[in-house]
């Protein structure tokens, strides 16, 4: 008989550390994976077909679900009840789901909105992947976001914003380093919060065992937000790294990952005419610089890890496929995409050994594609089957 609490799959499974897909019996108890073995266990349960190449559940480490990635996603935030806010919300986590992504990162939105989610799939209240959450952002007055982020000047508020969302559930606190794209009136790129402000707040979350997130897109900003110490560093380097930047970025002894999330000004570029005019005014002088420098500090040695920003303008949720097929046509090679999206994002998280690996003892998530994706990258686009915690989604 087969158990539904501990079920065998049989496929081709393709661990993210390894060179090439092999075929393997995946045993699951109490949603985690027990082994994958090279034979069927002897007198085990029969096992469930996954027919496809079987890798690990998929990670998008930026991701807005307060934001629909329509034309205009902060005139729909700003013009609907906070209730439609959540019910949209619930569509998004599908939406993950159903692409295959069974962990997300939430780096910002409402007081207390993600926070929620994140709770809610982690009862088993709603459907979704397991949503780990920064709560509001923290960015100096006026600063990037500042309509729902946690407007903070000065060390002291900084330290005290980011108690405020580790007190109320935060797993990442997420800060403005530069100016940014989506805020009408703030300058791409400017300089933010202070090297000073980000390592007060900072230096909170790693007391409180969290890691941090810079919103980081000039240089002088990206070089505050490293020498202060933060995990990752989102978008990056619009107009260049320098030697200081680079040598952070690849410090074997002090780990930063870089979430490029290409997908963002591919999603405002392809919008023009129909996003509002002056996103797309300040992406366009951008775009290419972003992503000759996502490749260059790769090349450096910088460890990345694959976000989308969905949620910001015509950037669906769900659509991760999109981000990684961007991170192969800047050059990077499919067994990193591939990584980017499992094991990197997973240690970036936080998630090492529970998340973006088939080893013993990770929750038993997985995703059955249709092709090898270290051969074709249009594989993250032929989702055949999504297990989560060891269980076959239906829908
Ligand atoms: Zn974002």
């Amino acid at each position: 008989m087969s158990d539904a609490a501990t079920p065998l799959f049989h496929g081709l499974f393709l661990d993210p550390q390894r060179a090439s897909a092999r075929e393997g019996w995946l045993h699951v108890k109490d949603g985690r994976i027990e082994a994958l073995l090279d034979a069927p266990p002897a007198g085990g349960p029969p096992a469930v077909e996954l027919d496809g190449w079987v890798i690990p559940g998929l990670i998008d480490a930026h991701v807005h679900l307060c934001l629909d990635g329509g034309t205009d996603p902060g005139a729909r935030l700003r013009g609907e009840t906070p209730t439609d806010t959540v019910v949209r919300a619930l569509g998004h986590l599908r939406a993950h789901l159903r692409a295959g992504i069974t962990t997300l990162r939430d780096l910002g939105g409402p007081d207390g909105f993600a926070l929620d989610l994140a709770r809610a799939v982690d009862d088993g209240r709603v459907a979704g992947p397991r949503v780990i959450a920064s709560g509001r952002n923290i960015t100096m007055t006026g600063g990037h976001a500042h309509a729902t982020g946690i407007e903070a000047d000065g060390p002291d508020a900084v330290r005290r914003a980011a108690r405020s969302q580790l007190k109320a559930g935060a797993q990442v606190v997420k800060f403005m380093a530069t100016g940014g794209v989506m805020t009408p009136g703030v300058r791409a790129g400017a300089e933010a919060l202070t090297e000073a402000e980000l390592r007060a707040g900072i230096e909170e979350a790693h007391k409180a065992g969290r890691r941090t997130a810079a919103h980081a897109q000039g240089l002088a900003g990206i070089k505050n937000a490293l020498r202060a110490g933060i995990d990752t560093l989102e978008h990056g380097a619009f107009d260049g790294w320098d030697d200081e930047a680079l040598a952070r970025m690849t410090d074997p002894q002090r780990p930063v990952w870089l979430v490029p999330t290409l997908a963002a000004p591919d999603g405002i570029l392809s919008g023009e005419g129909r996003v509002p005019a002056w996103a797309v005014a300040k992406t366009r002088p951008i775009a290419e610089r972003h992503k000759a420098n996502a490749l260059e500090a790769f090349r450096a040695g910088a460890r990345v890890a694959a976000g989308t920003d969905a949620g910001t303008p015509l950037n669906p949720h769900g659509g991760l496929a999109r981000e990684l097929e961007l991170l192969a046509a800047i050059g990077l090679p499919l067994d990193a995409v591939l990584r980017a999206a499992t094991s990197e994002a997973a240690a970036a998280l936080d998630l090492e050994g529970e998340a973006g690996c088939l080893t013993a003892g990770a929750r038993a998530d997985l995703v059955v594609l249709g092709a090898d994706p270290t051969r074709d990258v249009g594989a993250y686009r032929q989702v055949r089957a999504v297990v989560q915690a060891g269980r076959l989604l239906t829908d």
